[in-house]
C-alpha cells in the first residue's frame, strides 16, 4: 500500500509468516544470485517447493526490495517474464511485448522540511517524520504557504446518500484542513452510522485527501491513531520517507492538493488544546451528524521543496489464449513492487517476502497449473503483475484505464496480496466478504477443503480499498481478494493469532523476509481453491455479478448491457 501515505494489505485476519524470527545471517543475505543457483526444476503442479522457490528468489537481497524505478525492478520484471515464458504463456504487454509501461512522476520530499505552526500559544516547529509528514502530488519542485488558517472538518466526509457533510457552508480555499481518519461508524463504534465498525471508503485517507482536492484546500493534515489507522506511525513514517510515486495528472485525473500529509496524535492534542479546544470532545462532536467544522485559531506555514522526475515502471502481462472464447478473459492480479532500500544502518533491505513476493509466486504457480492442464481453459486467462501497489494501487489503476482485455469481457478478478505462510486453516478469509458471486464458487471448493469462508478479521481497517482489486471493483468488474485465515489446523486460533502478531511487526519492515521454515501446505491448498475459481469460469459461459446492492454492481451492470452482454 502507497509508499507514502499508502498502506496497504496488512491482513488483520492473516495467519503469517512462521515463528521464531529470523535473522539476516541464514536467509537470502548470502545465497548467490539467482542466475547463479542451480536452476530449480519447476513441477506443473502447484508445489509448496515451487512456491517456496518463487518467493525466497524474489523477496532475496539481490531484488533489492522491488522498488518501482530501480535497479531491482529491473530484475524482478525480467524473473516474472521469464517464469511467465518458460510457463508458455504469451506477452499481453505493449506491442506485444511482457511488459506494460506505466508512465510514472517520482517525487521526493525533503525531510529537513519544517511545519510551521503558529497557535494562540505561540509559534512551533514541526519535524518530518517526528512531528509530522508532508508530500505534493502536483509534481512542483516548490509549494510554498504561508499562514495558512488551520480548520477541523470532523472526517472530512461529504456523503450525500449517508446526508453527511462535514464542509457544509465551509469554504476552504486557501485553508487547511485536520481531518480524522477513519469513519464515523468505526471511532463511535455505532452500527447505525456509514457501515458501523466496517470501514467504508469515506475512511480512507486516499478519499480524504481526494476530498479536500474537490473542496478546494491549500493543504490537507490527516491525525494519526493507531487504531483507526490500524497502524502506528513509524508505518506512515516509512512510507512516507523517500521517493514517492504517482501517475501522471493526465493519466489520472482526480484533482491534487497542493500538499498532503498526516500529523501525529500529540501534535493534534496540543494544537486542539493551543485553541482551547479538547481533541477527544472534539472527536466525539464529529462522530454526530451535522457536525459543523471548527476553527483552530491557527496558522500553517511550510516552504516543501522536492525532487521531481518522470519516470516509469511496468506491469508485466502475461496471456494463456482461450480454445474457444478467446475475447473473454478471467485475471489473476498481484503487485511486485515493494519498498526497496532505505539509507541507514543495519538491515536497510524491505525484502517484502511476504508483501508481496507471495502473491507473485501463487500467480505463476497458477498460470502453470493452467497452462500444463488438458484440456485448455475456453476462454482466455490473464495474469498480471503490477507496480506502484505501495504507492497508491497505481499500476492496477493504469491496467484499467488501458486494459489488455476489454473489462466488459473480464469475467472476474482474483487477487493475491500477502498469502498466508502459516500452514492450513480451517478457515478461508474473504475480504470484504459479501460482495460478488464469486464468493459462491470459492464456497464449493474451499467446501471440497472441509473450510469455511469468513470475513476478515479487522473490517475497520479498511482491507478492501487497500489493495488492487479495488480498481477493478470501481469499474465494475466482481473482484475476489482471500486467503487463508487463523484458525489453523495445528494450533487452532491461537497459533494463528501468534501469526499475524508476528507479521504486523514485519509488516512494511526489513523484517518481512523469506523463511525456510514455513509450512506452505496452506498456501497450496489456498492456491489450489483459487485455481479452482478461474478454472469453473474458464470452462464455462458463466458472469458471476455483484449481489444486490453492492455499490459496484450497477457499473457492471452498465458494461455488461453496453457489451451487448447479459448482466
Ligand atoms: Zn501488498
Amino acid at each position: 500500500m502507497r509508499r507514502p501515505h499508502l498502506m496497504l494489505a496488512l491482513p488483520a485476519a492473516l495467519a503469517l509468516a512462521a515463528c521464531g524470527a529470523q535473522d539476516k545471517a541464514d536467509d537470502t543475505a548470502t545465497a548467490p544470485a539467482p542466475d547463479a543457483q542451480a536452476a530449480h526444476a519447476f513441477s506443473s503442479d502447484i508445489t509448496g517447493a515451487d512456491f517456496g522457490e518463487l518467493v525466497k528468489t524474489l523477496a532475496s537481497d539481490e531484488f533489492e526490495g522491488r522498488a518501482p524505478g530501480t535497479a531491482g525492478e529491473d530484475r524482478t520484471v525480467e524473473y516474472i517474464s521469464a517464469q511467465f515464458e518458460r510457463i508458455g504463456l504469451q506477452p499481453g504487454g505493449d506491442n506485444d511485448s511482457w511488459y506494460q509501461t506505466v508512465p510514472m512522476v517520482e517525487t521526493t520530499a525533503d525531510d529537513s522540511t519544517v511545519l510551521k505552526l503558529a497557535t494562540a500559544k505561540g509559534t512551533r516547529d514541526l519535524a518530518f517524520g517526528r512531528d509530522m509528514v508532508l508530500g505534493t502530488r502536483t509534481g512542483k519542485p516548490q509549494i510554498e504557504v504561508a499562514d495558512s488558517e488551520l480548520v477541523f472538518v470532523g472526517y472530512g466526509v461529504d456523503a450525500p446518500e449517508q446526508d453527511w457533510n462535514d464542509y457544509a457552508g465551509l469554504d476552504v480555499e486557501g485553508k487547511t484542513v485536520v481531518i480524522l481518519v477513519n469513519d464515523p461508524g468505526f471511532h463511535a463504534q455505532d452500527e447505525s452510522l456509514f457501515d458501523g465498525n466496517r470501514m467504508t471508503y469515506y475512511g480512507r485517507w486516499t478519499y480524504k485527501f481526494e476530498e479536500a482536492a474537490r473542496k478546494g484546500a491549500a493543504a490537507a493534515l490527516i491525525v494519526h491513531d493507531t487504531a483507526g489507522a490500524s497502524y502506528g506511525w513509524d508505518v506512515v513514517k516509512n512510507s512516507w520517507s523517500g521517493a514517492q510515486f504517482d501517475l501522471r495528472p493526465q493519466d489520472d485525473p482526480e484533482p491534487r492538493l497542493p500538499a498532503q500529509g498526516w500529523i501525529t496524535g500529540d501534535v493534534a492534542r496540543q494544537l486542539f488544546a493551543d485553541a482551547g479546544l479538547d481533541l477527544d470532545a472534539q472527536i466525539q462532536a464529529a462522530n454526530k451528524r451535522g457536525f459543523k467544522p471548527v476553527p483552530l485559531n491557527a496558522k500553517v506555514s511550510f516552504d516543501l521543496k522536492s525532487t521531481v522526475a518522470e519516470k516509469s515502471s511496468r506491469n508485466v502481462v502475461g496471456i494463456l489464449p482461450g480454445t474457444q472464447a478467446p475475447e473473454e478473459a478471467i485475471l489473476y492480479l498481484a503487485h511486485w513492487d515493494h519498498l526497496g532500500k532505505h539509507e541507514g544502518e543495519g538491515d536497510t533491505i524491505y525484502n517484502g517476502a511476504i508483501d508481496n513476493a507471495t502473491g507473485v509466486a501463487g500467480i505463476i504457480e497458477i498460470a502453470e497449473k493452467f497452462a500444463t492442464s488438458e484440456p485448455k481453459p475456453k476462454r482466455s486467462l490473464v495474469f498480471l503483475a503490477v507496480t506502484l501497489e505501495e504507492s497508491g494501487l497505481l499500476g492496477s489503476k493504469y491496467y484499467v484505464a488501458q486494459p489488455s482485455i476489454d473489462l466488459a469481457q473480464t469475467v472476474g478478478v482474483i487477487n493475491l496480496d500477502a498469502m498466508s505462510v502459516a500452514g492450513p486453516s480451517r478457515d478461508f478469509v474473504v475480504t470484504g466478504k459479501g460482495s460478488s458471486e464469486l464468493e459462491d464458487i470459492l464456497q464449493t471448493y474451499a467446501g471440497q477443503q472441509n473450510r469455511t469462508l469468513v470475513e476478515e478479521g479487522n473490517p475497520a481497517g479498511g482491507y478492501y480499498f487497500r489493495s488492487d482489486h479495488f480498481n477493478f471493483a470501481k469499474a465494475g468488474v466482481p473482484a475476489l481478494y482471500a486467503k487463508g485465515g487463523n484458525d489453523l489446523v495445528e494450533g487452532g486460533t491461537a497459533a494463528g493469532k501468534a501469526a499475524s502478531d508476528d507479521y504486523a511487526t514485519r509488516y512494511h519492515q526489513p523484517g518481512d523476509e523469506y523463511n525456510p521454515d514455513w509450512n506452505l501446505d496452506g498456501v497450496v491448498q489456498d492456491l489450489e481453491a483459487l485455481y479452482g475459481v478461474g478454472r469453473t469460469l474458464a470452462d464455462g459461459d458463466r458472469w458471476p455479478n455483484w449481489y444486490e446492492g453492492n455499490p459496484f454492481k450497477a457499473a457492471r451492470d452498465t458494461a455488461r448491457g453496453e457489451a451487448g452482454g447479459a448482466p
